[in-house]
């Protein structure tokens, strides 16, 4: 089976840890000083569910409330992982408003895979936002919840695999236990 390709966008507000994230799962190592201006686009090939993808990671320069979404955030991308840092409050009213942008640009979000992640979870005695909030946040949305940390390495790979299978589910791909498709 060829690989498929995919294009998937990280967003939300600057150093929530997209870039950590991303290198993480792409590097296999933290890079505690990632020029947080730059938005680059990074490739991975993993395997999902017996099945290859090429993933180009669009590594966003962050957004805040007052931020006008270029169109190219818009166009050709399969699915959107939105990050907050459970130690920032703030980040997480800007993910509000990266969502609501997201569902006037595209319409109906219902049919836009996207997964909600609170990163820094390693980061306890600084939390401001509770795992419950993001729960109820991801609820709400009924979109996939994960807290991470690309620090500590933890759901960082687990953040990409559940974008990848929101952006197959949501195209009517799902593959069951033995990697079929079923209808
Ligand atoms: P971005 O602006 O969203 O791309 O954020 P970066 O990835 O550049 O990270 C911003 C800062 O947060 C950097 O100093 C990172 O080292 C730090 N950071 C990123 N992820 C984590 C994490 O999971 N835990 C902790 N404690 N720090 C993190
Ligand atoms: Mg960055």
């Amino acid at each position: 089976m060829p690989a498929k390709q995919r294009k998937i966008a990280l967003m939300g507000f600057r150093s929530v840890g997209k870039s950590s994230l991303t290198i993480q799962f792409v590097e296999n190592q933290f890079v505690d000083s990632y020029d947080p201006t730059i938005e680059n686009t990074f490739q991975k090939t993993v395997m999902i569910s017996g099945q290859e993808y090429a993933l180009q990671l669009v590594d966003t320069a962050g957004q805040d409330e007052y931020s006008i979404l270029p169109q190219s955030y818009f166009m050709n991308i399969d699915g959107y992982i939105l990050v907050y840092s459970v130690n920032s409050q703030k980040s997480f009213e800007v993910i509000q408003f990266v969502y609501d942008k997201l569902l006037d640009m595209k319409g109906n979000i219902g049919s836009i895979p996207v997964v909600l992640v609170g990163n820094k979870c390693d980061l306890a005695m600084e939390r401001e936002v509770s795992q419950e909030a993001g729960r109820r946040c991801a609820e709400k949305w009924k979109i996939p919840f994960l807290e991470a940390s690309a620090k500590e390495n933890q759901s960082a790979k687990k953040v990409f695999e559940q974008i990848v299978t929101t952006i197959e589910k949501a195209s009517g791909n799902v593959p069951d236990q033995k990697g079929c498709i079923l209808s």
